[in-house]
This record gives structure tokens, sequence and C-alpha cells, in this order.
């Protein structure tokens, strides 16, 4: 039988604010032990949440930039479980009304595009952290109340290759949004999966199984590819699956049972007593949709449309945003955009990597790249020396045109001068000569080398090929 795979991801994201959800601490990674800790977020008797307004604004944003509706009653509510990571014993989330609902994210995948659509984002706080030693364990609680979304989609996801490429995209609106920096080796971006099988074309979905806390994007593509075979193989050998949650084991390469539904948990959600439901007026949302950026895919589309680059040039300009501005910046008035996304990429980015220098610190205007290119397609200098040109802007500020001058490395395209080269080259190579004369088209190219060392790489290229053809066959 044919099974197909119906996944949804729940995807944990720490929001980029400077404090805390409920408190003042510090939301910074890396500190020691129990640094950014207070009475509040230590959860001691007594105290009260007030609730970060940055981490509110962020949550609509991220609303706005995957199409969802904001809500304009949001509230918040406890979830109950014991764990030593969390001192309250609950969680303030949101059950019922979350901030946000009902929107999608649309991202390429495989040769055409992709769409998920997203149940809800809602407000949260992230827990602290276990650490288990010899002998002893210890808990962090410096992440324990820093503000934590999540973004739940609906199961529309069809293989492990499009839950990766799903996730991907949606980091990638994040970072652009200035939501989370998503730093994966930080813990910033989290997962729990959820995934069945049932016979294409069926209408009821399978036993539900989710594989908790993942924490990269190839370990949760990975986990489904390991996953999603499991449940078939099961159900074709006359086996049941049944609704449970399992983990993935990273060195083994397998998911295992962690609990079924009859050990699942009752959070016993209440609404939270301490915080009034949040109502934002429009003039709020309207500060906040100021803050909606162009998504990188529809920056993507437009840099292949309004400059005609091929999809990987516009790609590096949606990965590298900053560079991507600069390209803009001279494409503008670029005759030719493709040329000037070629320096870009190929020779300023990496001088900058070379150098260390800063895109915003850089000595020379950016029109001397559009000089640059022009000096080339005017045949005053060839590719090469343009290379050495660029070196020198870059390293000086000095411009493409005077560094020409100023070192004379104006391309020779002065026939008598560069006839005199030829003949000097095929003089001191009588073998190549013969060889071309032979009909060997390749000795030709060895000979234009020496014609260009000759000229120290300023003679015109094209016109040493005429030159020595014609001398060669005369
Ligand atoms: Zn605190």
């Amino acid at each position: 039988m044919d099974y197909e795979p119906v996944i949804g991801l729940e995807t944990h994201v720490q929001l980029k604010t400077k404090s805390k959800m409920w408190c003042g601490c510090a939301n910074a990674f890396g500190a020691p032990p129990n640094t950014n800790v207070c009475p509040v977020c230590l959860g001691l008797p007594g105290v009260l949440p007030v609730a970060n307004e940055e981490a509110l604004r962020l949550t609509a944003l991220t609303g706005l930039l995957l199409n969802c509706t904001v809500s304009r009653h949001a509230k918040f509510d406890r979830k109950n479980y014991f764990y030593p990571d969390m001192p309250k014993n609950y969680q303030i989330t949101q059950y019922d009304k979350p901030s946000t609902m009902n929107g999608s994210v649309e991202f390429e995948f495989g040769a055409g595009m992709a769409r998920v659509r997203i149940t809800r984002a809602h407000l949260e706080e992230d827990v602290g952290k276990n650490f288990h030693f010899d002998r002893t364990s210890g808990v962090d609680f410096n992440r324990a109340g820093v503000p934590l979304m999540e973004i739940v989609s609906e199961p529309d996801l069809t293989s492990a290759d499009m839950a990766y490429e799903y996730l991907n995209a949606l980091k990638d609106i994040l970072v652009y949004g200035g939501v989370s920096d998503c730093d994966m080796e930080k813990g910033m971006v989290r997962c729990d999966v959820n995934v069945s099988v049932r016979p294409r074309g069926r209408k009821e979905l399978g036993a539900k199984i989710e594989i908790k806390n993942m924490n990269s994007f190839s370990g949760v593509r990975r986990a489904l590819e390991y996953e999603i075979p499991r449940q078939i193989e099961t159900l074709e050998k006359g086996g049941k699956l049944i609704q449970s949650t399992r983990r993935w084991d990273d060195v083994a390469a397998v998911t295992e049972e962690m609990r079924t539904k009859e050990h699942a948990h009752d959070y016993r959600y209440f609404p939270e007593p301490d915080l009034m439901p949040f109502q934002p007026t429009a003039a709020w949302l309207q500060e906040v949709s100021r803050r909606v950026v162009e998504l990188p895919l529809a920056r993507k589309q437009r840099f292949m449309r309004d400059y005609q680059l091929p999809a990987s040039d516009a790609q590096t300009f949606v990965w590298d945003a900053a560079l991507g501005n600069y390209f803009e910046g001279i494409a503008k008035q670029a005759k030719n955009p493709k040329a000037a996304a070629n320096w870009v990429i190929n020779n300023l980015r990496a001088k900058l990597a070379e150098s260390g220098v800063a895109l915003g610190d850089l000595k020379f205007q950016p029109g001397a790249i559009l000089e640059l290119i022009e000096l080339v397609d005017s045949g005053k200098i060839s590719g090469k020396i343009a290379q050495d040109v660029f070196a020198e802007t870059f390293a000086t500020g000095d411009a493409p045109a005077r560094i020409v001058e100023k070192k004379s490395l104006a391309q020779v395209s002065d026939t008598g001068a560069i006839e005199k080269f030829c003949e000097q080259a095929i003089m001191a190579n009588p073998g190549p000569a013969a060889d071309y004369r032979a009909g060997k088209m390749a000795a030709l190219n060895f000979l234009k080398g020496q014609v260009m060392k000759l000229s120290k790489g300023k003679a015109n290229p094209a016109l040493v090929g005429e030159v020595l053809e014609r001398k060669l066959k005369g």
C-alpha cells in the first residue's frame, strides 16, 4: 500500500528583547549560571509579572509577517506541570486566546512553491536549563522567563525535506523581521514535530506521534527520515500505532518512546489571574505594522525581476542583506546590473572577508564599482587589470580611473605596439608557432598568454588574437 506522511510543526523561538518576559532581568545568553535572575523569574512567593511590551510587539509583528490575524483580545493562561527547571511549577502561555491566528508561510520547494498554513503564533516564557554532572545536578535559571514565541503550523507538510525547507523559510522571515536572531547554537529555536502516516487518499489521520525538543533543522529532517518509514513498516507488518511522544537520539539516529497517551500531562490550564487580557489599540497595531519588512522570498523575486539576476545571485543578496542593500544602491544606475552583481559578490565580498573591513567602513564610494565596469566595457582596461585596480581602490579609496591613469594601466589597443609583441612571442616560441600552423588551435592560447605577459597584461586580448592569427597564417 502507498502511505503518505502528515506533518505539523510547533516551533519555539526566543524573542530578541533586552529583558525577560515578566521582569527586568537581562535576556542574554552566556552569562554565568543564575546571574540573570530575580524573585520574579525565580518564582518566589508574592511576586507579580509585568508583561514585556516589546515581546508583545514582536509577537504581533510576527503575526503580520506570517499573514496572520492579530487578535484585539488576547489573554494569558497558566499551564501547570512540575519540572525542576520551571521554578513557578507553571508556565505562563496563551491557551484559547492567542495573540495571532490563521496565517501562512510561502516558500520555494523543489521546482515550485509550497504554502503551509499557520494555526497560531502565541507568546509564552522559556524555562531554565538542567545540567547533570557525575553525582549531582544543577539548574541555571538565566533562561527562565525569556520571551518565547510558539508558532504552530497546520499539518500541511508532507515530507522530511519539506519540513526542513519550511523551517528555514520561517527562520529567514523571523531574522529579517528582527523578531529573533534564531541562533541555533544558542538554542534560540527549538521544535516539536507531529507526524503520522495514512494510506494515500484517506481522509482520517493516523495516530499522531510527537517528537519533542528538536534543536536543529537537520535533526528534524533526520528524525522524520527515520520516523516515517518506521511508522509505515509498523502498519505494513499489521502492527498498530498509538498516540505517543518520542525523543530523537541524534547519536543512535533513532526515535524512542517517552510516553503514551495514558501518561500524557494534564496541564489544568486556567486564565493567569495576575495579568489583564491584552487588548491592543488600533494605534498600537499601526505602530507595529510600520516595522513590517519585505520578506526574504519577495526580496529574492524582486531582485531577479528588477535586476535580471539569476536565482543564485538574488539568494546571496537575501542571505547577506547588507551586501544586497549595497548592490541595490549601485544597481539602479548600472547599465548592466548583472556585471555590478558579479563585482559585488565575487570581488567586494571576497575583499571584505579577507580584510575584515566592514561594509560600512569602505574607503571608496559605491560608484567606483560602476566606474570600473565602464573602464572594462569601453575596452580601456582588461578584466584582469580591473582586478588589480579594484584591489587598490579597496585599499586606498582612490577612484579607478585615477589609478589607471596614474599607473598607466590603460589597455594597449595600438596595433603597432601589439604587432611588435606578437612578433617577439612567435620568434621566442617556434615550437608552439609550428604547432598552430599544423592545426593545433590550443597553441594559439599559449602564444596569446606570452603576448599578454610581454605587454604586462595591458594588451587588448581581442586584438592580440587577431594579430597573432594574421601573423601565423601569413
Ligand atoms: Zn528576573
